[in-house]
């Protein structure tokens, strides 16, 4: 049998998430997703393919988030013509993400246009515009989890919960000839256990070969329960002082994870009454989406829907979609939270938010996710005295506050109890017989192979474009 693996992209690094597997008949793609950087890399990265678009049979994508899926329009432009087979909640959640994306980039190629046009430098285009984003799930196929569904004349697919954020996915590839079959799995992202709104990841059972996130291979997370009782301190504390909270957030998963803490933290008395703002119409339109997706959810958050009891509806909660009444905010003193994007406060409209009361001591930035290096976001977290925000340096006076215990991805412990649960060979006698780190930066890659490999496992951290046959 000869199949091989061709890592794509998030390979030795978190973004562009993209793997080609090969058979000797079809071709399948694991993920689409955008390689996220500085322009110049950013155009060049996601237009350059190894491979023909054309060609492919079938694309499995694991779930929405823009480093997995975000090339999909433009793959879509340059010839792919598959069907792309996800989940249903992943599909929905792909439409709003993608289309977002698009007018990101057509924003960003308008803004620098306009400086090149007065230096004569030669004009950007975008990679796909928002119009384009929004043709590209009319080629997705929903599939339900724990379905195995043909997919090639030689591929079967099956999705398990992956526990990472709605809809998420570790996908499993049966691939078989005449003779043999062949089982890989694909846990990229993989979720943590005890999440809020989501159900604990799916361990698969009988692979021949595993690859696997090592996003934080290194690192350990602090339980996710700590997230609730450290917003509880924090915002009791900015509340008393007649301050507000600003909390930039990732829209997709930790903005409703935010929301359902502090529901809790309401319901039981336990922060003051403010008013809560989500000001982020694509993070309203994502939290609408859950109630169609409550399959979806873990078994306390789909009985308090059916309780009539959506954690998303609060009587002091006020999603917002309006540019002018997100500005009316600023004029508003009174003590209050509010939840924007983007998360690593790098556009959008926490900006604003920032802006105007970053120098004022009473107030606090809350920090619940991950800020990458040179981002706002990051100068904030490091508490740089002076930050830069549309182009005029303010004083940061804000108390700044950050909670580690809010991840979606597996740390380490939870990585290697992934693979150990994956382990047990399975009652054809099947074992897996190596496994292939990507999803980290290279110290983190290396960290989590060091302790598999003393177990004597086969780990490999594949470099971007590199070929490995699988037999
Ligand atoms: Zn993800
Ligand atoms: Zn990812």
């Amino acid at each position: 049998m000869s199949v091989k693996i061709k890592f794509l992209g998030g390979a030795k690094t978190v973004t562009g998430s993209s793997h080609l597997i090969t058979t000797g008949s079809t071709e399948i793609l694991l993920d689409g997703g955008l390689f996220q950087g500085h322009r110049d890399a950013f155009y060049e990265i996601n237009t350059t393919f190894h491979y023909n678009p054309r060609t492919i049979n079938a694309m499995v994508l694991s779930h929405a988030h823009i480093d997995h899926c975000g090339n999909i329009p433009n793959l879509i432009k340059r010839g792919l013509r598959c069907k792309i087979y996800t989940t249903s909640a992943t599909k929905d959640l792909a439409d709003l993400m993608l289309v977002d994306s698009g007018k990101i980039q057509e924003e960003d190629v308008r803004y620098v246009n306009k400086i090149n046009r007065r230096m004569n430098l030669p004009l950007r285009k975008a990679l796909y515009t928002a119009k384009e984003a929004s043709r590209a799930t009319k080629i997705f196929r929903s599939i339900s989890y724990n379905q195995k569904f043909c997919i090639a004349k030689d591929v079967s697919a099956t999705i398990l919960d992956a526990g990472h954020i709605l809809g998420s996915g570790v996908i499993v590839l049966d691939i078989k000839d005449a003779e043999q079959t062949l089982r890989l799995g694909y846990a990229v992202d993989l979720g943590r256990k005890n999440l809020p709104l989501l159900n604990d990841p799916v361990i698969p059972q009988g692979l021949d070969y595993l690859i696997m996130e090592s996003t934080y291979g290194g690192r350990m997370h602090r339980p996710i329960e700590e997230a609730q009782s450290k917003l509880r301190e924090a915002i009791s504390r900015a509340v008393k002082r007649g301050g507000k909270v600003i909390i930039p957030s990732f829209t997709l998963e930790r903005t409703q994870e935010v929301i359902y803490f502090l529901n809790e933290l309401l319901k039981e008395k336990l922060i003051p009454s403010v008013p809560i703002y989500v000001d982020s119409p694509l993070a309203t339109n994502i939290t609408d989406l859950f109630k169609f997706h409550l399959d979806f959810l873990n078994e306390k958050t789909r009985q308090a829907f059916s309780r009539g009891d959506n954690p998303f509806e609060l009587l002091n909660l006020r999603f917002i979609r309006e540019q002018k009444e997100s500005k009316a905010l600023n004029t508003d003193k009174r003590p209050m939270i509010i939840i924007a994007g983007s998360g690593m406060c790098e556009s959008g409209r926490v900006l604003h938010h920032l802006q105007n009361n970053i120098e004022d001591s009473r107030n606090m930035i809350l920090v619940v996710g991950y800020m990458a290096k040179d981002t706002l976001g990051r100068r904030v977290v490091e508490k740089i005295p002076f930050v830069r925000i549309f182009g005029v340096e303010y004083e940061l006076n804000a108390e700044v506050v950050v909670i580690n215990a809010f991840s979606g991805h597996a740390d380490q412990s939870e990585l290697l109890e992934f693979v150990s649960g994956c382990l047990p060979a399975d009652r054809q006698g099947r074992q897996l017989k190596r496994i292939f780190l990507v999803h980290g930066e290279p110290e983190q890659s290396l960290a989590l192979s060091g302790i598999l490999t003393q177990k004597g496992l086969d780990v490999h951290i594949p470099d971007k474009d590199e070929e490995v046959l699988l037999n």
